[in-house]
């Protein structure tokens, strides 16, 4: 098998196996083929990840914070030394082509592991004046953090889970998805060589239940998970069983809002972006396009010309940039959105169909897919496909586009593309979504804070706001003077 791990899990700075749990495939969805076979973690293994974690978690909080840092830096440089293999490993176990997943996975991660291993050291209280007396507060870490991922991209959000936690001093139990098993051992590895104490990043594999005993563990005392709506609040619900602080990064369908006076080309390559990278596997995609009726035929015209480009093939071709869906289950939900959105009366634009490659006759591959003149109450405009499928809406005046932009139980992200300035801030001061972008869509820099409103989530990810969520203030208030009584 071309890419079987050691042994399952990760812990306490070893692999480990555990014959007992339930069987694991990973397969590489351009072909079917099994690439690694692995086991769910039963209940002592993870009682073993998070006693391991708790071990270390202390030893991990005492490292002056500057030399955390330095080990977070050092498996940066890790990182992006092995990104070519770590590259190769993610296309195999998610199908997203290579051209992604050498920019955008690994190395993303490395850029996260940059970013916090130089926040480190300069986590710190704050000193307050109570005139005579002060208070002090410390920024202490909360201990053991469970930290669950989604399929779509693996490597990326553990490192976005581990480098803001490990910054803190906290220790790490991650579980991978069961689709996408293979790229966090790998990171447990690399952040070992680069110096982190045994225990502080375990890695356990499993199905929902592995997770779900993870995020009821009380030894646990916060859950991150990245994941869809219906987890989240299974996950939120356990979590509140025993008060563990949560962060949640959920689902999306999120607004893509194109004015007539809006740069042609940039807002269709924002729209290709925003719903045909990695096959559309993405939470923030911006799945309805809300195209102004002065441009909107200008637009589809342009959109199906490029869209007729995208070169569909195999994933480890670099040239190639449409892989397969990451599983059959996803390849069937897909396809079954693209019939829905055909029987309730969108107009097919192109795509639409189960493709084929000669070369991969099993892989799991869509077309990309754009549907016009969707309304606002069908399927496809209201549920969250993750995959290769575009809605088309028109609208005529901005209070119009921004309150059916708002009409969701999702506020993941938003977008709005314009030359008016003053418009453009107007319309993302009125949008419900933690995420936003003016003139471009899907950037996601480190330094940017990316989270959801609404059902699509709770806290932040990235940026100088998760500090928040992977820390807790201790006040300590300093008495310079006598202590008054009553008698
Ligand atoms: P799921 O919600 O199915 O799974 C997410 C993770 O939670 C998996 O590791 C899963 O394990 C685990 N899990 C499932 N049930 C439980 C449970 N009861 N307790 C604890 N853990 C559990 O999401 P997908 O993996 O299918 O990912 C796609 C979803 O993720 C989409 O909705 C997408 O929008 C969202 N997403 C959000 C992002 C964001 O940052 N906002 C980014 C990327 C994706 P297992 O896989 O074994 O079932």
């Amino acid at each position: 098998m071309r890419a079987q791990p050691q042994a399952s899990h990760f812990i306490n700075g070893a692999y480990q196996e555990d014959l007992h749990g339930r069987p694991l495939e990973s397969l590489y969805p351009a072909t079917g083929e099994v690439i690694a076979r692995l086991h769910a973690a039963g209940s002592e293994t993870v009682n073993a990840a998070v006693a391991a974690a708790r071990t270390g978690q202390k030893i991990w909080a005492a490292t002056p914070p500057v030399e955390r840092g330095r080990v977070l830096l050092q498996a940066a440089a890790l990182l992006r030394e092995r990104n070519r293999a770590l590259s190769e490993l993610e296309t195999l176990d998610t199908g997203k082509p290579l051209q992604e997943t050498l920019v955008a996975d690994a190395a993303s991660g490395a850029e996260c592991l940059e970013y916090y291993g130089g926040l480190a050291g300069t986590l710190t209280g704050e000193h307050i004046d109570l005139g005579g007396s002060f208070a002090y507060t410390r920024r202490e870490p909360l201990g053991v953090v469970a930290a669950i991922g989604a399929w779509n991209y693996p490597i990326q959000i553990a490192c976005w889970k581990a480098a803001p936690a490990l910054a803190c001093g906290n220790a790490v139990v991650f579980k991978p998805s069961e689709i996408t098993p293979l790229s966090a051992l790998k990171l447990a590895e690399i952040l070992q060589e680069a110096g982190l104490p045994d225990g502080c990043f375990n890695v356990v594999q499993g199905f929902g239940e592995t997770g779900a005993h993870l995020v009821s563990h009380p030894d646990v005392a916060k859950v991150s998970l990245t994941g869809s709506v219906p987890t989240g609040t299974k996950v939120a619900g356990l979590a509140a069983q025993t008060l563990k602080h949560v962060t949640l990064e959920l689902g999306g369908k999120s607004p893509l809002i194109v004015f007539d006076d809006a740069h042609l080309d940039n807002a269709v390559s924002a729209a290709i972006n925003a719903n045909f990278y990695s096959s559309g596997q993405i939470c923030s995609n911006g799945t309805r396009v809300f195209v102004q009726k002065g441009i909107k035929e200008a637009f589809l015209a342009r959109l199906a010309e490029r869209t007729a480009k995208a070169r569909m093939g195999d994933p480890m071709d670099e040239a190639v940039d449409t892989g397969p869906l990451v599983s059959q289950a996803q390849y069937e939900k897909v396809t079954s959105y693209i019939e829905a959105g055909k029987a309730e009366g969108a107009r097919l634009v192109c795509g639409g169909d189960r493709a084929r490659v000669e070369e991969l006759p099993d892989g799991l591959f869509v077309t990309p897919t754009v549907f016009a003149d969707v309304a606002d109450h069908m399927t496809i405009a209201r549920e969250e496909i993750f995959g290769p499928v575009m809605c088309v809406l028109d609208f005529e005046a901005e209070d119009e586009a921004v309150a059916r932009a708002n009409a969701t139980e999702f506020g993941l992200a938003a977008g709005v593309f314009t030359r008016d300035i003053t418009r453009a801030h107007r319309v993302i001061a009125g949008l419900n979504a933690g995420t936003c972008w003016i003139n471009t869509y899907n950037l996601t820099p480190i330094q940017m804070p990316f989270g959801g409103m609404k059902h699509s989530g709770i806290g932040r990810e990235n940026g100088h706001a998760a500090i928040e969520h992977y820390s807790q203030i201790k006040s300590v208030y300093v008495e310079m003077g006598d202590v008054e009584s009553a008698y």
